[in-house]
C-alpha cells in the first residue's frame, strides 16, 4: 500500500498543507514544527486514535472549529481516497461513500508506528510487551479482540471472588468453577502469544541483524507460569488449572490472581542476555526498531495488505551504521521518518526529504 499524497487542513499547528509522497519520506526540520504532527495525521487513517494519547478534540488547530485531512493511496489493484473530519466527532469516508466508524478505515490502511513513546516495551515492565502483542494480535485475529475481553471479564471475576472469599469462606466451591472458566479463557490468550511471537521472531531477528551489522543477535520468548512451547489451547488449560490449584492458598490470602497470561512477560534478548537490563540505548531503540517492522512483516504476510511503516524520531541514539539501514535498506514498506538532523537527510541515496517550519513545508 502506499499513501500517494495528503491534504491537511486546521490539524494541530498545520493550518493548509498539501503534499506528495514517494516511496522513503523523511521529514525534518527544527523542534515543534509540526514533524510528528504530520505523520500522525497519516496514522488516523488507520481508525486508532492517536498514538501519542492526545483526544481527538485536541487534534484541531486552536481556535479553529474542525480538522480535515484527505489522503490518496493505491495498491496493486486501484487508487483510493479517504477523508477524515474532526468536528465534535471524528467521522471518514472513503471513495466519497460515509464509513458508519471512522475506526473502520482501518481494514483498508494499515499502518505500523514507532514512537519514543514504544521504547517503554524495552525500557518498563511487562504489561507494555503484552499491549505490544495484543495490540498486534488484534489486527491479525478477528477474534482476539473478544477473547481478551472474555479473559479480562473471568480475571476481574475471580478477583471479585478471592476477595469475598476473605470473608465469605463458603464460596469457597464458587472458586473452582471460575478456576475453569478463567483457565480456558486464559488458555486461548497464551496460545495465540505463543503462536505470534514464534511467527515473529523470524522477521525480527533479520531486521535486528541488518541493524547490528550481523554482529548481534535477537531472541523473544513468552515467559509464563508454565512452558508453553509446543502445547495446544486444552493442554495450556489442563496446566493452567493445575497451575491455579497450585496459587490457591496466596490467590485467597492475597486477594488477586497471581499467575495467567495478564501477568506474563516477553524476555526480549541480545546475544542471549536481558535488553532491558544490560542493552544499550542504541541496543534497545533497534529492538523496538525490529520488533515494530517484524510486525509488519507479518501484517503483510497473514492481510495481504502492505502496511505504511511511521517511524517518528527513530534516528536519534543510533550510530551512522544503524541509520543508514534504517534509511537505504528498507524496501518492502513505503516509510516516514521524523528527525531534526540534516546530516542525516543528506544520507538518503532515493526518496523524498520534506522540510518543515512552523507548520509548513519549505521545499526539498
Ligand atoms: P520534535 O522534533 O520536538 O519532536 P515536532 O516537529 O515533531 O518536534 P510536533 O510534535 O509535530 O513537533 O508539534 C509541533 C507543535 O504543534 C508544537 O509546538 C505544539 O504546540 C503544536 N500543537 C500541538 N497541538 C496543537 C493544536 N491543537 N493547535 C495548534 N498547535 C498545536
Ligand atoms: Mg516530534
Amino acid at each position: 500500500m502506499k499513501i500517494e499524497s495528503i491534504k491537511i487542513e486546521n490539524y494541530r499547528n498545520i493550518e493548509a498543507l498539501n503534499l506528495d509522497f514517494s516511496d522513503v519520506n523523511i521529514i525534518y526540520g527544527e523542534n515543534a514544527q509540526g514533524k510528528t504532527n504530520l505523520i500522525e495525521a497519516i496514522y488516523l487513517f488507520t481508525g486508532a486514535k492517536s498514538f501519542r494519547g492526545t483526544k481527538d478534540s485536541d487534534l484541531i488547530k486552536f481556535h479553529s472549529d474542525f480538522a480535515r485531512l484527505k489522503i490518496d493511496f493505491s495498491d496493486d489493484e486501484r487508487n483510493q481516497s479517504a477523508e477524515i473530519l474532526i468536528k465534535e466527532k471524528r467521522s471518514a469516508t472513503l471513495n466519497g461513500v460515509k464509513k458508519q466508524s471512522a475506526s473502520a478505515l482501518g481494514e483498508e490502511i494499515k499502518a505500523v508506528v514507532f514512537s519514543p513513546i514504544h521504547l517503554s516495551m524495552v525500557k518498563d515492565g511487562p504489561s507494555e510487551r503484552r499491549k505490544f502483542i495484543d495490540n498486534a494480535l488484534c489486527q491479525i485475529r478477528a477474534n482476539y479482540k473478544n477473547a481478551l475481553k472474555e479473559y479480562n471479564r473471568c480475571l476481574t471475576q475471580r478477583n471479585v471472588l478471592l476477595k469475598d472469599l476473605q470473608r465469605n469462606p463458603e464460596l469457597h466451591d464458587m472458586l473452582y468453577i471460575w478456576d475453569r472458566n478463567f483457565a480456558k479463557a486464559g488458555a486461548k490468550i497464551i496460545y495465540q502469544r505463543q503462536r505470534y511471537v514464534e511467527e515473529l521472531l523470524p522477521f525480527a531477528k533479520e531486521v535486528f541483524s541488518g541493524l547490528s551489522g550481523g554482529k548481534e543477535e535477537l531472541d523473544i520468548q513468552l515467559k509464563g507460569a508454565f512452558e508453553y512451547k509446543n502445547l495446544k489451547t486444552d493442554e495450556i488449560e489442563c496446566e493452567l488449572i493445575k497451575t491455579l490449584e497450585k496459587s490457591r492458598t496466596d490467590d485467597v490470602l492475597n486477594g488477586v490472581s497471581g499467575v495467567g497470561p495478564h501477568r506474563d512477560d516477553i524476555d526480549i534478548l541480545i546475544n542471549g542476555k536481558s535488553a532491558r537490563s544490560f542493552g544499550s540505548q542504541g541496543q534497545q531503540r533497534s529492538c523496538v526498531i525490529a520488533l515494530k517492522l517484524a510486525e509488519s512483516s507479518l501484517l503483510k504476510n497473514l492481510t495481504d495488505i502492505v502496511p505504511i511503516a511511521l517511524l517518528d524520531d527513530v534516528m536519534s541514539e543510533l550510530d551512522e551504521k544503524r541509520q543508514d539501514y534504517i534509511l537505504n535498506h528498507i524496501k518492502e514498506w513505503q516509510i516516514f521518518i521524523t528527525c531534526c538532523d540534516k546530516n542525516t537527510v543528506l544520507r538518503l541515496k532515493e526518496g523524498k526529504t520534506i522540510h518543515i517550519s512552523n507548520g509548513k513545508v519549505l521545499g526539498d
